[in-house]
């Protein structure tokens, strides 16, 4: 838990940073991501008239699984600008901005991760991790393209609309 001590906050507010364990991510049944080291938080509280205002930075080493060769990888996903405000008579002991922590550094986790930008994927065939080497499948047959009909196509000579035909008005 993040917890903000907020009985004693006074009007200069105060700074908290440290580490929580990653289970706070809440990632174990992530098929796709899992947390791989500690929560580091560095966060400021002020109070701004009935408000406590938290700003900081928090960030957690992870390990995604990569949308095309399916391989865990490490990252780390960072909020480098967490903003969040709260009533403070609802606080007024403690204020723990666990899940608010969590929810940001969960949108950082991309939607379609990639364990590098260029990352060749698996062969549809074998399927050999293509980033180790090339495999001895045939390359895949270039899907027809639905405009390929068209590529023989060319327009007639001759075939534009007759001068004065229907429609036509004559000066
Ligand atoms: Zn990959
Ligand atoms: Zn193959």
């Amino acid at each position: 838990m993040i917890r903000i001590q907020t009985s004693q906050i006074g009007e200069t507010g105060y700074a908290v940073a440290g580490e929580e364990s990653g289970d706070l991510l809440d990632l174990a049944r992530d098929p796709v991501a899992r947390a791989a080291g500690p929560i580091r938080y560095e966060l400021t509280v002020e109070a701004a008239g009935t408000e406590l205002v938290v700003r900081g930075r928090a960030a957690a080493d992870l390990r995604l699984r990569c949308s095309r060769c399916a391989q865990f990888f490490s990252t780390t996903a960072r909020v480098s600008s967490f903003l969040h405000a709260y009533e403070w008579a609802e606080h007024p002991e403690f204020l723990d901005v666990s899940d608010d922590v969590r929810e940001d550094l969960l949108l950082e986790i991309p939607g379609f991760p990639l364990c590098c930008a260029d990352c060749k994927g698996l062969c549809a065939q074998c399927g050999r991790n293509l980033n180790e080497g090339t495999c001895g499948c045939a390359p895949p047959e270039e899907e027809a393209s639905p405009w390929s009909a068209l590529d023989g196509w060319t327009a007639t000579p001759g075939s534009r609309p007759p001068a004065g035909g229907p429609g036509r008005k004559r000066k």
